[in-house]
């Protein structure tokens, strides 16, 4: 509790909703700036189509999306193309109204036409899905799975996922979509708000009854049956992370709006509730994130019509405790103290590990060895260590007993729930990082602090600093290529802290590098142009940075 007209500062402010900023100076916030915002329905499903544009193979597992209003044209004429290529397409889409939550005004539709245009699209934007038609059954029931994951750093990217999740499902068999029951939403549609008003709705104690279970009890039955369920965790880490890789560069947008670099300030991490549906063949798909999960851990029960009682819920119990309480546990100031007496203690160990690495590797001897390779393989082998720790039931006494000490309070505490995921697998999904490189361009030029949008002096000082303009690209080209592209975003009414401000937003400088890409290296694939415009702008910027330290200096 902060009460009211208290001075000191604390070591973590757990905001209910969104960041915002109490003249906190110090000390770490439970919510990221604009995470609401780059969350949003349109948000997500633009950044993931960004990284479509990039990476169509390792982005596929979001549903193709479109944005409406603006791009209903564009909807009917794609599906209508897709259609008269695949006549046996008969697809089903799902229409969401952006900001909506728990199902609002959710429907579903066979045919473009079927859009509902009266009313208020124009002030409701929404976003037009295509509907996964054959998901994954349990009792002839369709689930989907919540899953928590820690954001726990932005920079460098720390991500954690929770060992076990939930599982919602719907209230009714389901059947694949027809014109007759695409309005029964406790067929079609898994949110617990809605099933729960559904009379089959069933509250079990057991986490693998009922309308509401532990992922885990599904992945148990799942493996019972011979899927391959590690394979189905490592893809959905897989998701996890790439999602994360996606929104990214917004958030490091807002980021340096909201905290800026160099100036006291107080670091985030943030709990996202993940919406995962699988499908038949067991592929996970994206549903949504969501910035605010319910941590709720009862119910309500009606005892008789019209007489309600707050009940305990043992499944959200069972898995939401232990990601609060691992949360806690990872951004724990004193943690670090105690982690880094810890790491010397285990140094001499660690360091003969590394020796042996080497060796067998026929490296240099360890005096001889790069010291930051030294290093990173010393972290590495103290993490095998936790590692293996981690999978042991009872964890703590048994591999590290110097930490059962009465000055551990973590000793008496259960093993880790949230298994870290990132930087773990960076190697993996580094080069994915690309559009976080553009905005780290984007950010470099914003000039005013506190400001998400790029001015027209900014975009010309960043073509100017990176020699992007030539003799087949004058200035005034440039300034045509900012001014249509800014003015275009900023008349789709995006919800966006700067809303007013007629400057150019990420998006709109992602597109506008995206353009640039491809004038320059007409030849490659997307992602190699976008990707060689990066190095080339860098090293431009590089050497400009160079020749000022060496001015600098004389
Ligand atoms: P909300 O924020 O309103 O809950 P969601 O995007 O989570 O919106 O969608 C609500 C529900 O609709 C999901 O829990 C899921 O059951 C169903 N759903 C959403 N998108 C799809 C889709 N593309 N295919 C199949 N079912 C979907």
């Amino acid at each position: 509790q902060f009460p009211f007209g208290r001075r000191l500062p604390c070591d973590i402010y757990w905001h209910g909703v969104s960041f915002h900023d109490n003249n906190i100076f110090s000390g770490q916030v439970n919510k990221f700036p604009g995470m609401m915002e780059t969350v949003r329905k349109i948000t997500l499903s633009r950044a993931m189509r960004t990284m479509q544009d990039l990476f169509p193979h390792e982005y596929n597992f979001y549903p193709r999306s479109w944005i409406l209003p603006e791009e209903l044209p564009l909807f009917v004429s794609e599906v209508r193309r897709m259609k008269d290529s695949d006549p046996s397409w008969k697809p089903t889409f799902i229409v969401k109204p952006d900001g909506g939550c728990q199902g609002d005004g959710i429907y579903l539709i066979k045919d473009p036409s079927d859009i509902r245009l009266t009313g208020n699209i124009q002030s409701r934007p929404a976003v037009v899905q295509e509907y996964i038609c054959k998901p994954l059954l349990v009792d002839k029931l369709k689930f989907d799975i919540r899953l928590y994951v820690l954001l726990k750093s932005l920079e460098p990217l720390e991500i954690y996922i929770a060992k076990d999740g939930l599982s919602r499902f719907c209230t009714e068999p389901y059947q694949e979509p027809s014109l007759k029951n695409l309005h029964q939403v406790f067929m079609h549609l898994t949110n617990y708000s809605l099933n729960i008003h559904s009379g089959n709705f069933i509250h079990s104690d057991s986490v693998n009854t009922g309308s509401k279970r532990t992922f885990s009890s599904i992945l148990c039955r799942l493996s019972s049956r011979g899927a391959d369920v590690k394979k189905l965790w490592s893809d959905i880490i897989s998701l996890v992370i790439k999602t994360i890789i996606a929104l990214t560069p917004e958030l490091k947008v807002y980021y340096q709006s909201d905290i800026p670099a160099g100036k006291p300030g107080p670091t985030c991490f943030q709990i996202l509730g993940f919406d995962i549906l699988l499908m038949k063949n067991l592929k996970p798909m994206l549903l949504e994130v969501n910035a605010n999960p319910s941590m709720r851990i009862e119910h309500e029960q009606e005892l008789s019509p019209g007489v309600f009682e707050i009940v305990p819920s043992p499944v959200d119990e069972e898995v939401k405790v232990a990601v609060i309480r691992d949360t806690l546990r990872l951004v724990d100031p004193q943690k670090k103290k105690r982690k880094d007496t810890h790491f010397d203690t285990f140094f001499p160990a660690s360091y003969h590990v590394i020796y042996n690495i080497e060796k067998k590797n026929d490296l240099q001897g360890p005096s001889q060895a790069n010291p930051s390779v030294v290093l990173s393989c010393r972290c590495q082998s103290l993490e095998q260590m936790l590692e293996a720790n981690e999978e042991l039931p009872d964890a703590g006494s048994a591999v590290r007993p110097e930490l059962d000490t009465p000055k551990n309070p973590e000793a008496a505490l259960p093993s880790l729930c949230l298994k870290q995921v990132f930087p773990k697998y960076a190697k993996q999904f580094s080069y994915l990082r690309l559009v976080d490189r553009v905005a780290a361009l984007f950010i470099r030029f914003l000039g005013v602090k506190g400001t998400t949008k790029l001015g027209p002096t900014g975009f010309r000082t960043f073509i100017r600093n990176c020699k992007l303009s030539n003799s087949n690209f004058s200035m005034a080209a440039v300034d045509i290529l900012y001014i249509d592209i800014t003015r275009r975003w900023n008349s789709m009414g995006i919800d966006h802290k700067e809303s007013g401000n007629p400057g150019m937003c990420l998006q709109a400088f992602v597109e506008a590098f995206f353009c640039l890409a491809q004038r320059k290296y007409k030849s490659l694939p997307l992602h190699e142009q976008v990707e060689s415009l990066i190095e080339f702008c860098e090293c431009h910027l590089a050497a400009l940075h160079g020749k000022r330290l060496v001015w600098g200096c004389g």
